[in-house]
């Protein structure tokens, strides 16, 4: 079942206008029958430091926009995004951002800018500096991760996602889970795909005794 559920983004004014869900986008721009339709703001910011902001950032520069933030709040090593994925979002000339975190959004109905800490990371936990830097923004994305929603209440959770040993069996007999939705593996199709495979094959198992 995935992860359908997004992270809020605990900002002041995160609800103005302009302000929007990166996956929503994207599936908006994978659906759409004329990308010029689309609309794409000049000042785009986005936040997160994962493949999903990479996404964002790399499609709203093809459509058109003419300035393209990736603002994350962790160092460049800890971002969720690989190298790769990094240099070719700097290649289609998006800036990266470190090491900064969403305090405001401003505007006034719609987003104009957005207002960004800088931030330290001190054994781990990270913290705001205090001191602020503004950026035009009429087009804020949030790729700041997914949560599992959704999932049945008699199914053990660990970590926010459903506990599987071996094959994908879950706490409940008779239910098994792959993918994003379970815990452990990493958010990838083809890890997905072998899990969906590994779990059929154990269903298979079960069912002929
Ligand atoms: C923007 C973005 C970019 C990505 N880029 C890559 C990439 O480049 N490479 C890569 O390998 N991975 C990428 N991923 C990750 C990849 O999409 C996921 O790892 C993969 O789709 C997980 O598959 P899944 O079947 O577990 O979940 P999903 O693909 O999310 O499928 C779950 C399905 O279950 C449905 N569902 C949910 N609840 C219910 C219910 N109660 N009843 C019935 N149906 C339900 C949902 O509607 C959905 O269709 C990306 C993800 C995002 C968001």
């Amino acid at each position: 079942m995935g992860l359908g559920g997004v992270n809020a983004l605990c900002a002041e004014g995160a609800d103005r206008e302009g302000v929007r869900d990166a996956v929503d986008s994207i599936a908006e721009l994978c659906q759409a029958e004329d990308l010029a339709a689309l609309p794409v703001g000049r000042d785009v910011v986005v936040i997160g430091g994962g493949m999903t902001a990479v996404d964002a950032a790399v499609q709203s520069k093809l459509l058109g926009a003419e300035n393209v933030t990736i603002a994350y709040r962790r160092s460049r090593a800890e971002m969720g995004a690989s190298r790769y994925e990094q240099d070719l979002a700097a290649s289609k000339g998006v800036r990266l951002m470190f090491n900064v975190q969403p305090v405001a959004v401003h505007g006034n109905g719609a987003v104009r800018e957005v207002e960004l800490e800088y931030t330290s990371s001190e054994g781990g936990s990270l913290t705001g500096t205090g001191e602020t830097v503004r950026l035009k923004a009429d087009q804020l994305f949030r790729a700041i991760g997914q949560r599992l929603e959704g999932a049945p209440e008699s199914v053990a959770l660990d970590g926010g996602k459903i506990a599987v040993t071996g094959a994908g069996r879950t706490s409940v007999q008779g239910v098994w889970a792959g993918g994003d939705c379970a815990a452990g593996g990493d958010d990838l199709t083809v890890t997905a795909v072998a899990e969906g495979r590994d779990a059929a094959m154990d269903i298979h198992k079960a069912l002929v005794g």
